[in-house]
C-alpha cells in the first residue's frame, strides 16, 4: 500500500492568529507568520513538510480556516473541512 502523507491548506484571510492549531499539531508543522492578513491578524503558516493529515488543527480551529488533505503518490484527497463555523457548524471527516 502506498504511503499516505498529509497536507493542509490555510485560508489566511479567515485566520485570527489564535494559535490553537499550532498547539494541536504534534508534528510542529505550523507557526505564526510575521505578516498580517487584510484584517490585521498574524496568520498561521506551514513550516514543515511532515504533516500526517491527522486533522487535529482543522478540528480545533474556531474559524474553519484549515482544510486537511491526505495524499498518496497518485491521489490527493480532501478528508476534513470545517464549515459554517459562525452558524450551524458542519464537520466532515472522511477516514
Ligand atoms: S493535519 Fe495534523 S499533522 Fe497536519 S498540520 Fe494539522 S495537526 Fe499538524
Ligand atoms: S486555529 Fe484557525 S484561527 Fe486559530 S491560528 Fe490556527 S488557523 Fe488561525
Amino acid at each position: 500500500m502506498a504511503k499516505v502523507k498529509g497536507d493542509i491548506i490555510i485560508d489566511i484571510e479567515k485566520c485570527k492568529g489564535c494559535e490553537l492549531c499550532v498547539e494541536a499539531c504534534s508534528q510542529d508543522s505550523l507557526t505564526t507568520s510575521k505578516k498580517v492578513n487584510s484584517k490585521g491578524y498574524l496568520y498561521i503558516v506551514k513550516i514543515e513538510d511532515n504533516c500526517t493529515g491527522c486533522t487535529n488543527c482543522a478540528l480545533v480551529c474556531p474559524e474553519g480556516a484549515i482544510t486537511v488533505y491526505r495524499k498518496t503518490a497518485n491521489r490527493k484527497e480532501q478528508i476534513a473541512k470545517i464549515t459554517n463555523v459562525t452558524k450551524d457548524m458542519t464537520i466532515t471527516v472522511n477516514e
